[in-house]
């Protein structure tokens, strides 16, 4: 079983579909190990976009990422990272298969519905970046 880290962004939260997409997740088999509403400040958000700090957009995501607080959300599956991509979509919904949550739900290439670690490697860090030990739970 593996864990991966989501962010239900800001265009979720505002568009009031977070319940659609973790029913998706939950149809599709994922536990939930842990679950937060989080605002994210400037630290974190370059911290968690570090791959994409030095882009001419990134302040554009830091607007938006911080413009209404994120529901974090820990998942677990058989093959859990590639998986939530998967049914995710690519990055631009205006480009993502459809069916995928990102087509569905998604505006653009920023606007985007989720955040999802991108392999095992970054997963296992941004667990840790989001949640503390006793946030996750087993039962
Ligand atoms: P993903 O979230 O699909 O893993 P990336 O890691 O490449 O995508 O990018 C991180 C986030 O940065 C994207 O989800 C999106 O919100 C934003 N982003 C990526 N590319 C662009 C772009 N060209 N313009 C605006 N925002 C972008």
């Amino acid at each position: 079983m593996d864990r991966t880290l989501i962010l239900l962004k800001p265009d979720s939260i505002k568009g009031k579909f977070c319940g659609k997409v973790i029913s998706r997740f939950e149809e599709a088999g994922f536990l939930i190990r842990g679950c937060k509403m989080m605002k994210l400040d400037a630290k974190i958000l370059r911290e968690h976009y570090a791959h994409v700090a030095d882009k001419p957009f990134y302040p554009e995501i830091e607007k938006f990422m911080s413009s209404t607080p994120v529901l974090a959300m820990v998942i677990e599956a058989e093959n859990a990272v590639d998986k939530v991509r998967d049914m995710l979509g690519v990055t631009d919904s205006k480009k993502a298969a459809a069916g995928t949550l990102r087509a569905m739900f998604g505006t653009d290439v920023m606007v985007n519905v989720a955040h999802a670690s991108d392999s095992k490697e970054t997963a296992a860090k941004e667990v840790v970046r989001f949640f503390k030990k006793e946030e996750l739970f087993e039962y």
